[in-house]
């Protein structure tokens, strides 16, 4: 079966789905094709087993480590991609993530394009994705055009507490960006219930900011949109010259089939990514589409990130805990030389949760229970950003699967950062008012399997022998192909990667409009 399009996105995610959003005004026919199904509304959605201890919603791929050994990647195949999971925490990066940045393992090289070129586009992305943010509190944001489109979420008592003993010990915390239908001025009417089963959970009643319903379902109407789910693409085929895609290649139903579009956008995140172009090796493309710079699948990085939960004997309530940041670290210091990181929060821990996510917490479990555990934690995130390592990368064998291989970077940097979240949380009097025992703090560090944040593998730049995609995000070597997920990000910066996705998908578009006339 062939049929021809205008544009074929591959991917309906950050990337993808966003860049149908925005073509789809042009009444250019579209074909969005999604290997996944729309996500099931159902009260598993919000059940902290199903979601974080039996791995209902991540996908049964499975992906090999440097070792061979495999493994169950926490990848999310459904209408949205990752963002349907996700904790909508929807940053810009520093206007300093676009230039070089010394690291303690290395540089983080500079983009093609500044701060100032994206942020036209992280404006737009935050109109689309109805963020809520407070502009001014964070000393380390770039000049922004616009304010943001919704109020910053508000902290619960918990968290005013620990934000005002913050402020008081000279820190700048900040109300974190947020891409929830929250309208805290008209609770009756907000789509958003603010609960306790956001981050990490996907949306019961569909108020999380995310690419299925922001982007794709408004799109279904359209008589010139077109989207096929469960439509794996296994393959582009290309014309003789190998300069044009000519054919993607699906398998649906058990069935092979093949889309022909004029223009065509990869966006599978981006480990997936890098398998498309590198199982479409031909005469013309030896090493895999697009890569005779040999740089498809490598710089893979995920951030060096660890989510702590810091005990205190005082009870934390809050339901929304994901509204406050702290980038005091973000850049070197007068005590360290190099960037920590970001610190934010993360869902709040319900014992369940725990459970799912590190079986060794329960150590403790005789004494408090995880139930207690779970009330008194604070829970951070911290991300440290992880560098553009060449041999960190994405290669597939012979049956086309993932292989993964990655060194971790700046694990000095990241541990700088976990003890600087002690200092703080002494410094907040959490420690004070733990009368009976001290305060302990439990560190998570992320395993390969947690690639939630993975970008890197098709990096974008002016030189076609160090870069795989030219400044549109347009493949060097092809008239036709473009990849428009995190794929791009030359570095990774040490901010939650999405709403830069979706700003890029947003100029990506604006290019293709005019390409397409
Ligand atoms: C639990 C969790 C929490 C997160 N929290 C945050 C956060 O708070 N803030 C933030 O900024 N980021 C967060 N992220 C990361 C964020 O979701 C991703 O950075 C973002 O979704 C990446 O966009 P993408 O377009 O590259 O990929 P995705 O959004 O994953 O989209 C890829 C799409 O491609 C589809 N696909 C894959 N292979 C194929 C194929 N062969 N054929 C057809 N379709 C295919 C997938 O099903 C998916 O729909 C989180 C992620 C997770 C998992
Ligand atoms: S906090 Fe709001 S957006 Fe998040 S899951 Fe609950 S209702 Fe949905």
């Amino acid at each position: 079966m062939t049929e021809d399009y205008d544009v074929i996105i591959i991917g309906s995610g950050a990337g993808g789905g966003t860049l149908a959003y925005d073509l789809a005004s042009s009444g250019k026919r579209i074909l969005l094709l999604e290997r996944g199904d729309f996500l099931p509304r159902e009260l598993e959605n919000w059940d902290a087993k199903p979601v974080f201890v039996d791995g209902r919603y991540i996908s049964k791929d499975t992906w090999f480590d440097r070792d061979g050994k495999q493994f169950q990647p926490q990848v999310h195949y459904f209408v949205g991609g990752a963002t349907k999971l996700y904790g909508a925490a929807l940053y810009r990066l520093r206007p300093q993530d676009f230039g070089e940045i010394k690291h303690a393992d290395g540089i983080s090289p500079a983009w093609p394009l500044s701060y100032e070129d994206f942020e036209p586009w992280y404006s737009a992305a935050e109109r689309l994705y109805q963020v809520h943010g407070n502009a001014g509190e964070d000393p380390t944001e770039g000049p922004r055009s616009e304010p943001y489109p919704w109020p910053a979420v508000s902290h619960e008592p918990r968290l005013e507490k620990i934000s005002d003993d913050l402020a008081k010990g000279g820190y700048h915390p900040f109300h974190a960006p947020c891409g929830i239908m929250l309208n805290e001025a008209d609770r009756p009417r907000s789509i958003c219930i603010r609960c306790a089963t956001c981050d990490g959970y996907p949306c019961l009643v569909h108020a999380k900011a995310d690419a299925d319903v922001i982007a794709v379902r408004p799109l279904l109407a359209r008589p010139n949109v077109t989207l096929l789910t469960g439509a794996e693409v296994t393959r582009l085929e290309t014309d003789d010259s190998g300069r044009t895609v000519t054919g993607v290649v699906v398998s649906r139903d058990g069935n092979r089939e093949v889309y022909r579009g004029d223009i065509v956008a990869v966006s599978t995140g981006a480990a997936n990514s890098a398998k498309i172009l590198l199982n479409s090796a031909s005469d013309k493309h030896p090493n895999g589409l697009a890569n005779g710079s040999d740089q498809v699948g490598r710089n893979y990085m995920f951030h060096n990130c660890k989510a702590v939960a810091a005990l205190s004997k005082e009870r934390n309530d809050t339901v929304f805990q994901k509204t406050l940041g702290i980038n005091d670290f973000y850049s070197a210091t007068k005590d360290y030389e190099y960037p920590m990181g970001n610190i934010q929060m993360v869902g709040k821990s319900n014992a369940e949760a725990m459970r799912g996510e590190q079986p060794q917490l329960t150590w403790f479990a005789p004494e408090w229970g995880l139930t207690d555990t779970a009330q008194h934690s604070v829970d951070f995130w911290l991300t440290t950003e992880d560098l553009p390592v060449p041999e960190n990368r994405v290669t597939t064998d012979n049956d086309g699967n993932v292989h993964l291989t990655v060194t971790m970077t700046n694990n000095e940097e990241a541990g700088r950062l976990y003890e600087e979240l002690k200092k703080i949380l002494n410094h907040t009097g959490m420690a004070a008012h733990h009368v009976f025992r001290k305060n302990f703090y439990m560190d998570m560090a992320i395993p390969l399997a947690g690639c939630a944040h993975q970008a890197g593998t098709c990096r974008f730049g002016t030189d076609p022998a160090t870069s795989v995609l030219d400044t549109d995000c347009k493949a060097h070597e092809l008239d036709n192909l473009y990849v428009v997920d995190t794929s791009f990000f030359p570095s990774i910066g040490a901010v939650n990667p999405a709403l830069t996705a979706m700003a890029n998908a947003l100029r990506v578009g604006e290019h293709l409009r005019q390409r397409m006339g």
